[in-house]
């Protein structure tokens, strides 16, 4: 296999499912695991590496149900995939020690139905010394701490924001004193997008970033649906603006953006009516938009580039320059293995083969 460091496709969006193993309730109800991963030659002769490789080739998932049905994505990791193999496989540990410090945005987003795994994936930044179940976030501050440690000579600052759209409106989670509700996005002159009035802190250690987001994450607004006693129905999105000298005195700036989406599911299955419907409907706009846009930008022949319809959803605005042009991009798509899921599955599955 070759060295190369880039991702599979010539495109800066990865794409790649995570299913999760059978929970015990499903094993319970007789539940059958209908997804699986299609070994790759890649997989099997890197399973004894010490660090997960990237696959450089497309990897299969397969559903079986009364018929068969294969997707191909950038990589394939099953119930037995460690949060540490996912931090890598999933190209995240590449976007944070390397990308991040040549000036890259990066985003990073779960998405899913309620109950596939998106939080648990993402992780909340605990703050305790990384353990086996950290996921993406906690292991991302800790390497970018690492990195700046290495690399920067104490020459950066990490800033941090906190924030979730719900109901296509911006609330702000690390405000304090209650008033960082309904937040307008602007823009500057040279195009940056920004949120009007949105607190950020600087911090210095993986473990401020826990803190803030643990106090933070009482902010956000959760209601329950039939589908889950307690789900999220907005997404939180995780900010950090970092910006610091390298030790040969090359300047870098860059966003680590990371995205706890809203349940993908469709709003039928949970029998909301009224307001919780109205709900659906905006996460699912913003859901929507994100896949349009996703789609446009991986679309590799020049000839049916579209422009990526930004504006038409709040999430997309606010991610317009982390997605696209000079940023690198990766959708981690959650999946239940359970029979019982397989609508929601295939249709997060279709997402996110048209996605890359
Ligand atoms: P979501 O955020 O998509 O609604 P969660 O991350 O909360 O889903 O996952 C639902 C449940 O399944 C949680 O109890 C979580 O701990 C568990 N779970 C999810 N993914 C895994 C996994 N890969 N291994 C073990 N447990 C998991
Ligand atoms: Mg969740």
């Amino acid at each position: 296999a070759s060295s190369s460091s880039s991702s599979s496709s010539s495109s800066n969006v990865r794409v790649v499912a995570r299913i999760r193993p059978l929970a015990q309730y499903e094993i319970e109800n007789g539940s059958k695991p209908i997804v699986k991963s299609l070994p790759s030659v890649d997989s099997l002769s890197n399973k004894e590496n010490s660090i997960p490789q990237i696959s450089s080739e497309p990897e299969v998932l397969e559903v079986q149900s009364s018929e068969k049905r294969w997707f191909e994505l950038d990589a394939v990791l099953d119930g037995n995939s460690s949060q540490r193999e996912v931090y890598y496989k999933s190209g995240a540990q590449q976007a944070v020690t390397q990308d991040i410090f040549k000036g890259f945005n990066c985003t990073i987003l779960a998405y899913g139905q309620t109950g596939a795994g998106k939080t648990f994936t993402m992780g909340t930044a605990s703050g305790k010394d990384s353990s086996d179940t950290d996921g993406i976030i906690p292991r991302a501050c800790a390497d970018l701490f690492e990195q700046i440690d290495t690399r920067c000579d104490g020459n950066a600052q990490v800033e941090l924001s906190y924030l979730e759209i719900y109901n296509e409106e911006i609330r702000d989670l690390m405000c304090t004193d209650g008033s960082g509700g309904d937040l307008k996005i602007r823009e500057t002159l040279n195009g940056e997008v920004y949120v009007s009035g949105l607190s950020s802190r600087p911090v210095q250690s993986p473990k401020e970033i826990g803190h803030y987001m643990e106090e933070a994450s009482h902010r956000r607004v959760v209601a329950s649906t039939k589908m889950n006693a307690v789900s999220s129905r907005s997404h939180a999105i995780c900010v950090l603006r970092i910006q610091g000298v390298l030790e040969d005195s090359t300047k870098f700036s860059a966003k680590l953006t990371l995205v706890d989406l809203a349940g993908s599911e469709r709003i039928k299955k949970t029998q909301a009516s009224g307001k919780r419907a109205a709900e659906g409907i905006n996460i699912n706009k913003g859901l929507f938009v994100l896949g349009q846009v996703v789609s446009a930008l991986s679309e590799q022949r020049p000839k049916y580039k579209r422009k990526p319809p930004y504006r038409d959803s709040k999430l997309t605005r606010l991610l317009q320059d982390s997605l696209g042009g000079n940023s690198r991009t990766i959708m981690v798509a959650c999946v239940s293995p359970a029979d019982f899921n397989i609508d929601e599955t295939i249709n997060t599955l279709r997402y996110a083969t048209s996605a890359r």
